[in-house]
Parts: C-alpha cells; structure tokens; sequence
C-alpha cells in the first residue's frame, strides 16, 4: 500500500457506525479556514462550540449542529482541526464525508490523526499506542493502564532512564574523545553504582510492563467436557457480576462461540465447545470451523469433570481432540456432592481443582490457577499497558546493562552497551537519538582544561 501524503486534508467519521445520537467527522490539515468557510458559511471561533449549517455543493442543507475548530498547533494532530459533530444517523453521516472529499479532503487511513500527532510531536510513539489501547481495552484495569500511557506516564519513564544513561554515558566517555585524560577511579565507583541501580529500576518497570501485557493480552480458554458436568454453571460462577460490563477482546466479534470475563482485571477469553459435533448443516460447520479456529490460538484447556465420575473415557476422547500445547486445567466439579474439600494444586499434568459450582466452594482456586497460566502476579506500583515490542527493547536495555557490569569499565565497551541500551529506549518512544551527549561531556569538565 502506498504511504498517503501526509501533507492532505484527512476526513473521516470518528464516531461508530449505526445509528446514534451524534456523529462526528472530522478533518485535519493545514489550513482548515477556507474548507470551513465553504462547509459552514464561516470560519468558526477557535476551540469554541459554535451552533452551524452544514451546507451541501449547491447550497442544500446537509445537516444542522456544532462545529468545533482547532487553529494549529493547538489540535490533537498538531494541525487545523474541525471537528463536525451533527446526527448520527449513517445516510447523514456519509453525506458529511462526501461533501468533506469534495472540499479537498481524502478519506484518512486507520490512526492517521494519531500518526499527525505522532509526526507533529504532540504525542511519542509510546503514547500514540496508548491512544489505540485505550479503545481496545477489555477490561477496567487494562483501560486504566492505557490511559497512564496516553498521558506519558510510561514515556517519562523511559526517558528518565534514557536521562540516567547520558549521565552514565558522560562520567566513562569523557577519555573516548580525550584519551589523555583518565577515568577517575571516584567516577569508575559512581558508574557501577548508578549502573545497578538502573538495572534495578529497569527490572521493576520490566515487570510492571509484563503485568500491563497480560492485562492487554488476557488468556484464552477452552471450556469443554461433557453435557451436564456443570460448565455453564462454573462460567457464571467465575464470571459474578462483572459479565455484563466486560466487551469482547478487541478483533473479534462478539459470537457464540466466545464469552469475555474478567479476573482482577485480566480479560478470560472462554471458548465454548459445546457446538462440536459432526454435522452436515453448512452454517453449523461454518460455525464449528470458527470454534476450532478460536481453539488453535488458545492457551489453557478448561476441561470440567463430576467429581463424581472423575476423569472418563468420554474425556480423555475430548481431551485428545484438542491441540495438545493447550495447558490444562482439570476441574473436578459439584464436590458439594462428595464431600470433597476444595483444592487447587497444580503437578506434571497441569492444574487440578475441586470446586462446587454450586456452593462457590473452591472457585477463588480456580480463579487463582487461571490467574497464574495468565501469567500474572500480585506487583505493588503502577502497571502500564506494555506492548511485546515494548519489553523486548526493555529486556534488550536490561541485557546490555547487564554486560556492560560484566565489562571492566574500559570506555570503550561499556560505553558501547550504554549506547546499544539508548538506542533501544528510544525505539520505545520512537524518538530519533538526540545526542546531546557531548554537551553533557563538556560540561562536566573545568573551565579551562
Ligand atoms: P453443562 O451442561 O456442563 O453446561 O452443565 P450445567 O452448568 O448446565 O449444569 C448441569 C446441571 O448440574 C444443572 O442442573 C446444575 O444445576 C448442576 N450443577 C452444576 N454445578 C453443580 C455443582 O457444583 N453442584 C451440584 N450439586 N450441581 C451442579
């Protein structure tokens, strides 16, 4: 696909499809006032709600509501923005649009506003991800997370390591560009402390970034076992009250064959196997295709059994049926009727549980074994929404912080790892390397020397 200019007036409908209240399009480029003035009659007051006609090519009403501009800088891209916020209706809407493209405007591509920002500095890469995670969000704690994102909590925690760095930087490469001089012993001692207690602050964000992707990420689960073993019982039963609030993991739609609950915050993605049969009816075997689509990209079996009965041949047909790299859970369920005592406890088989649907007797377990196969654990501090290309570049800082103390802090290598670990960070941001490092070599000198 060809890069679109970045130098066009984009339009686009910001709000969803369908029919609603309000629907807003809106433009960005340049130089909005003469698009405006043709679109409204008049330029509208900077950044102030102003009751407008939406005026068709040959004068026609389009519609009747508020118009909302922007002057650059002052705008979410960085440029002129109007904002048109009129019915939501989509006959109305597309109306809007079309006349926006016959004002000069192009339809804007997914995130292009976003990418303005990103390109006019209004936002760092990080928080322009932030933006994106934020819609997507399956649940409250993910949708928190994000937000610490946009707001560049995040990225000013990756720059003040980046800030510590330099620092670091500048205390060892003073005798690269002046080898006479020596590296003060007193500097040597300070460049390992400060060196371990980056490495120390990196491994804590690290893990805080790990939580924030098992939060983004959720687990996968594939619910299945016999007819009347208590499934749907133990689905209500994990899901309480929060089902109604929970919405689908981004991407997907809501079907079915999936069902989203939440634990702690952390989206459960259940698949629902109940549909597997052979059959000859096209649509079920469309709908059986999607399931054993949904169940190649899981990651934990949920396989309930009556406690009664145990582990059957009927199961270990069902268990067989499904990809063997699905990590399993066996749920020994309506224990209320055998008077077992609840357990979780996890062996060379994957976890075992004994819980009662019925009573809740052993469902915190059951909650905590998936909340471990999810990866997560209880950490104090701010969890940010860390995307997988975030902890790489952090595992790669973490990696090269950890040869540079391993290297005799002779300039040369250690300060090649500082820089491969900067080089790094900022990929984080997307920023590229301002290297104000001499700078801060010189000023650590004395005058006249
Ligand atoms: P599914 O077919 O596997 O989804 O099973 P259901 O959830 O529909 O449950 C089947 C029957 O078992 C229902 O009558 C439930 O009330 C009952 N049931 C489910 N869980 C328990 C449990 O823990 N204890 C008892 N006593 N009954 C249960």
């Amino acid at each position: 696909m060809a890069i679109p200019s970045d130098s066009d007036v984009i339009a686009a409908i910001a709000t969803a499809q369908g029919r609603a209240g309000i629907g807003i399009v809106r433009v960005s480029g340049k130089d909005l006032r003469a698009f405006a003035e043709r679109l409204l009659g008049r330029a509208p007051a900077a950044r102030a709600a102003t009751r407008a006609v939406f005026w068709g090519k040959g004068g026609e009403l389009i519609d009747d509501g508020i118009a909302l501009f922007f002057p650059s800088p002052g705008s979410y891209t960085g440029e002129d923005v109007l904002e048109l916020q009129g019915h939501g209706g989509p006959v109305v809407q597309q109306m809007l649009l079309r006349r926006c493209v016959e004002l000069g405007a192009r339809l804007a591509e997914p995130g292009e506003f976003s990418r303005r920002a990103f390109l006019n500095e209004k936002l760092d890469l990080a928080q322009a991800e932030g933006v994106a995670d934020l819609i997507d969000a399956a649940t409250e704690a993910a949708a928190r997370c994000a937000l610490r994102s946009l707001r560049g909590e995040f990225s000013e925690r990756v720059r003040g390591f980046g800030r510590q760095l330099v620092e670091l930087r500048a205390l060892v490469e003073a005798t690269l560009d002046f080898p006479e001089e020596e590296i003060d012993p007193l500097d040597r001692e300070e460049a390992r402390r400060r060196l371990a207690r980056l490495a120390e602050e990196l491994a804590r964000s690290l893990a805080l970034g790990r939580q924030g992707s098992v939060l983004r990420g959720g687990l996968q689960v594939v619910l299945a076992g016999q007819p009347n073993v208590g499934k749907s019982s133990l689905l209500n039963r994990l899901a309480g009250e929060d089902l109604a609030i929970v919405t689908e993991i981004p991407g997907t739609t809501r079907d079915a064959v999936r069902q989203t609950i939440q634990i702690e915050g952390v989206p459960l993605s259940v698949i629902d196997t109940a549909g597997l049969r052979d059959t000859d009816d096209i649509v079920e075997t469309l709908g059986i295709a999607r399931t054993w689509g949904a169940i190649e990209q899981a990651d934990v079996l949920v396989l309930v059994v009556d406690a009664r009965d145990g582990i059957t041949a009927a199961d270990h047909a069902i268990a067989k049926r499904l990809p063997a790299k699905l990590r399993p859970v066996t749920v020994f369920n309506k224990i209320d009727l055998t008077g077992d005592a609840p357990r979780a406890e996890e062996n060379e088989q994957g976890w075992s549980v004994r819980v009662s649907a019925t009573t809740g007797a052993g469902i915190d377990g059951l909650r905590m074994a998936l909340l471990r196969l999810a990866g997560w654990q209880q950490v104090d501090g701010d969890i940010f929404m860390a995307r997988e290309r975030h902890l790489v570049a952090l595992e790669r800082v973490a990696a090269a912080l950890e040869r540079a103390s391993h290297s005799e802090p002779r300039a040369e290598f250690f300060a090649e790892e500082l820089r491969v670990a900067q080089r790094e960070l900022d990929t984080i941001t997307g920023e590229v390397s301002a290297d104000d490092l001499l700078g801060e070599i010189f000023a650590r000198f004395c005058v006249g020397k």
